[in-house]
């Protein structure tokens, strides 16, 4: 507690961080050598570190501080929460008014029959429980071998085993005896990386026309579900192409493949409406939510389910569950979330105003000579780091190379952006401003002057 409440100063951080703090997704050493980062608070989209440096983080964290850092009410109602009624579970035939008021509402938020909520601790356990929602759905229909999910490569759906084996990140696979059996993945659609000749449109329809030649070589009544992000995020914010999610939702219609709509990313207004599916108009049996949901305030998974799902589960004792599956202060934190999206009227906004003011200011980094395309969804938006735009082409030398430069000139420019490969992503706050906007695109630009 002394530690957390007044902090030593950031040399003396770094080496505890070192050797005690084991950070994900990191090649620890090399980090001890050069020193975390230590962010030490936090309000609208602006980062503080340990020796005051300021950051406008484009960010939102890992694409999940919807609503922006430091809203009083939130720590109110978590610690109202906590007084009252800290922790109990729903598993043994209880319930409790904050994971019931939740489920109601997500009931009423999401689109179209997606009326039951399952709920997790974060996105990777709640893609973990609908790999068992739609396995036991079909076996539970007296198709047992219906089992194989189908998945695309580049797809981040989370780092458990199953969730990180229905993700197409090669560098995961490599590591720790993934994929789980029975996981099938077919190309992404991006368009830049790998469109070639083909039209954006063209190349949308023949990705996804790869789903139905793998369910035909699969075999349909081996081919349990789909599962794909609206927008691939950690993948590098692959926008796919208009005609792609149509021609997705037509096969799984005519094949009767369940379609699993993983909203941790797009959820709770990242592209413009309350959920990517509503964008793509994509019509999912089951979707996956988290970040946006809490704003990532504190830490919750769900997987919403259909009605005609939810009843064969329903019907069946579906032995599957967490200890913090509908944590109540989480569950609580996550209504008041809501609550300030739908009351300031931040997904309106973002459609009306935030998302095109971004696009249009965004779309000027294409002018950059070090840049090729330049697109946004929304409040998602990606440019590709290119020695020639006209060609698509590629850095020589490992890809990623330039991207580390370029997100490194961006802290040293106050700017957090990420990189993934040779591309830079944002998914800012919704709430930031105009003049936020402007800010972030003109470090942007700074940071590309310096890696060129
Ligand atoms: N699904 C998607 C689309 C994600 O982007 C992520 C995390 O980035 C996950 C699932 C996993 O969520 P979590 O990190 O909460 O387990």
């Amino acid at each position: 507690m002394t530690l957390i409440a007044n902090h030593p100063p950031t040399a003396e951080l770094q080496a505890l961080d070192a050797a005690h703090h084991m950070h994900p997704f990191t090649h620890n050493d090399e980090l001890a050598e050069k020193g975390a980062r230590v962010i030490t608070r936090a309000r609208g989209v602006t980062l503080t570190d340990s020796d005051g440096n300021e950051y406008l983080d484009a960010m939102a964290g890992l694409w999940c501080v919807n609503i922006g850092y430091g809203r009083d009410e939130i720590a109110e109602v978590a610690a109202r929460q906590m007084r009252e009624l800290p922790y109990y579970n729903t598993f043994f035939q209880t319930s409790h008014v904050p994971g019931i008021a939740l489920a109601a509402k997500l009931a009423e938020l999401a689109p179209g029959d997606l009326n039951h909520v399952f709920f997790a601790g974060s996105g990777s356990e709640a893609n973990d429980t609908n790999i068992r929602l739609v396995r036991t759905y079909w076996a539970q229909k007296g198709q047992p071998e219906k089992n194989i999910i189908i998945s695309r490569k580049n797809a981040y759906h989370g780092s458990s085993m199953g969730s990180a084996s229905l993700g197409g990140m090669t560098p995961m696979h490599e590591q720790g005896g993934l994929p789980i059996p029975d996981v099938h993945h077919i190309d992404q659609p991006h368009w830049w990386d790998e469109g070639g000749e083909m039209s954006r449109e063209e190349f949308g329809l023949e990705r996804a026309r790869q789903l139905e030649k793998a369910i035909q070589e699969l075999g349909p009544d081996r081919v349990a579900a789909f599962i794909g992000e609206p927008v691939q995020g950690a993948g590098g914010v692959v926008i796919p192409p208009d005609s792609y999610w149509p021609e997705i939702q037509r096969i799984c219609d005519e094949y009767g493949i369940l379609l699993i709509a993983d909203e941790v990313i797009c959820g709770f207004g990242r592209t413009g409406k309350w959920f990517g599916s509503q964008t793509y108009g994509i019509r999912p049996h089951i979707m996956t939510l988290a970040k946006g949901l809490s704003s990532g305030y504190a830490p919750i998974g769900a997987s919403v389910v259909c009605e005609e799902v939810a009843a064969v589960i329903d019907a069946c004792e579906f032995n599957h569950g967490y200890t913090y599956s509908g944590h109540p202060v989480t569950a609580a934190v996550a209504l008041e979330n809501l609550r300030i999206l739908e009351e300031e009227n931040i997904v309106d906004r973002v459609a009306e105003h935030a998302a095109p003011y971004l696009g249009e200011k965004w779309a000027g980094l294409a002018d950059h000579p070090l840049v090729g395309e330049a697109r946004t969804i929304g409040m998602m938006g990606t440019i590709a780091l290119t020695p020639d735009a006209s060609a698509r082409a590629k850095f020589a030398g490992n890809a990623g190379d330039v991207g580390l430069i370029c997100r490194e000139n961006c802290f040293q420019n106050g700017l957090v952006m990420r990189h993934v490969g040779d591309r830079m992503i944002i998914s800012p706050p919704l709430v930031i401003t105009d003049a936020e906007i402007d800010t972030l695109v003109e470090r942007a630009w700074t940071a590309l002057d310096l890696t060129h």
